[in-house]
């Protein structure tokens, strides 16, 4: 296929045309069961009458104004997200990995004003994904992104996931932070014991560090409580997030304390588009539908039933499911075969899931989905997950044969 696009992305040919709920429809009418949600985003569904609502309000009156002036929707947003988090202040961006950049920004500023501007090392965890940009790729340490792009953004140190001996190790006068994602999204639904979590926190406390969630992907609703790292009942200093705040409309935020944000004062930071009018309006009616009664302990009943569901494709198609994991409606099976013959033969079933690192298969629904949504979803999940396993079940038997 001849195309215009640069050619970053080796994309099936489907075409969407709409969505409603957790439905996605192709221009000839086909209908998919969506637990790609457009890579975590689109949290509360497609064309969620109140978002669209907000959106086209918003349009009418007024796209953009800049940062130079005040936005009234982005002051009550930051408010919301203040009172509902940890944090004590917000900054809002176009993307995760502006949200991103801005933490770690901060990081080094609130050390760089706390007399030691020599902390600038930002300790982070093997199979992390902080985003695309230079500095987020050096972030997330991973070679298939850093490859071809000239020298590594200094500053970076990277230890093995759950290994403390080498965390504690990599520690030294200049470290100024550690950065994790508290379920690692595209390594491969990957979640940090609750335990671990909490001695981060006392490790940072002992060593002057901040501590640095990533939460653009296990944020805003995903596992069934506001942010992922309430589960440990600790907090951070410092919090990007995006995808799911927006429902599906570009842009993400940097979340902190007082403290952490002491240094990025007027001058030091900005962004052309990031909190726009439009943004603001849509990230206020994501909060309504979040934060409405009943919202995240929905999404945990939804994804305690789901994992359930999936407990039994381990038991019943051990050649093909080794594992099932994570939190709420940010769930992983961790697979035999590739990963993506799963993501294949679910969609020949109409039904959208994403690969993720570590062989995994990653189930991120809109988390508005149904009870009977999601039996539809696993009943499409295990004929694709059959369908595989009885190829490979041939295929072992052919080459069985003299
Ligand atoms: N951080 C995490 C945990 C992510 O999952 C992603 C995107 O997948 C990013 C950062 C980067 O976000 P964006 O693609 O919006 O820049």
């Amino acid at each position: 296929m001849n195309s215009p696009l640069l050619p970053t992305y080796a994309r099936p040919d489907v075409v969407f045309e709409k969505g409603e709920g957790v439905w996605l429809v192709t221009r000839d009418g086909e209908r998919y069961l969506d637990l790609g949600a457009g890579i975590a985003v689109n949290s509360v569904g497609y064309s969620h009458p109140h978002l669209v609502e907000a959106l086209t309000d918003q349009a009418a009156k007024l796209w953009h104004t800049s940062n130079l002036f005040r936005i009234p929707e982005g002051e009550r947003l930051a408010q919301r997200l203040v009172d509902a988090s940890f944090a004590d202040t917000v900054f809002f961006t176009n993307s995760g990995a502006e949200a991103l950049e801005c933490a770690i920004k901060m990081a080094r500023k609130y050390h760089a004003v706390s007399g030691s501007p020599e902390r600038f090392r930002i300790i982070t965890v093997e199979g992390a994904f902080h985003g695309r940009t230079l500095a987020t790729i050096a972030a997330g340490g991973q070679k298939k992104y850093l490859e071809g792009f000239g020298p590594k953004v200094e500053g970076f140190d990277q230890v093995p996931f759950g290994d403390f001996a080498a965390l504690e190790a990599a520690i030294g006068p200049e470290t100024a932070a550690i950065l994790l994602e508290p379920i690692q999204g595209e390594g491969g639904i990957r979640p940090f014991p609750l335990g671990d979590l909490r001695r981060l926190r006392q490790i940072c406390d002992e060593k002057g560090l901040l501590l640095i969630f990533d939460e653009v992907q296990s944020g805003v609703g995903r596992t069934g409580k506001l942010f992922a790292h309430e589960w440990a009942e600790i907090s951070p200093d410092i919090m990007a997030v995006a995808k799911g705040i927006g429902g599906g409309f570009p842009m993400g935020a940097c979340l902190a304390t007082a403290e952490a944000g002491k240094g990025m004062t007027a001058g030091t930071h900005g962004s052309t588009f990031g909190g726009n009018p439009l943004a603001m309006a849509v990230g206020n009616a994501v909060l309504d539908v979040v934060l409405a009664d009943g919202f995240l302990e929905h999404v945990r009943q939804m994804g305690i039933l789901f994992k359930q569901r999936l407990a039994s494709l381990r038991d019943r198609y051990p050649d093909v499911v080794e594992d099932i994991r994570g939190e709420g409606l940010m769930l992983g099976l961790k697979v035999k075969p590739p990963n993506n013959e799963i993501v294949e033969a679910a969609r020949a079933h109409h039904l959208l899931v994403i690969g993720a690192g570590d062989n995994v298969v990653r189930l991120v629904p809109p988390l508005v989905i149904s009870e009977t949504e999601i039996a539809e979803a696993f009943d499409r999940l295990e004929a694709a997950i059959k369908a595989v396993s009885q190829k490979a079940q041939a295929g072992d038997t052919r080459r069985a044969l003299p």
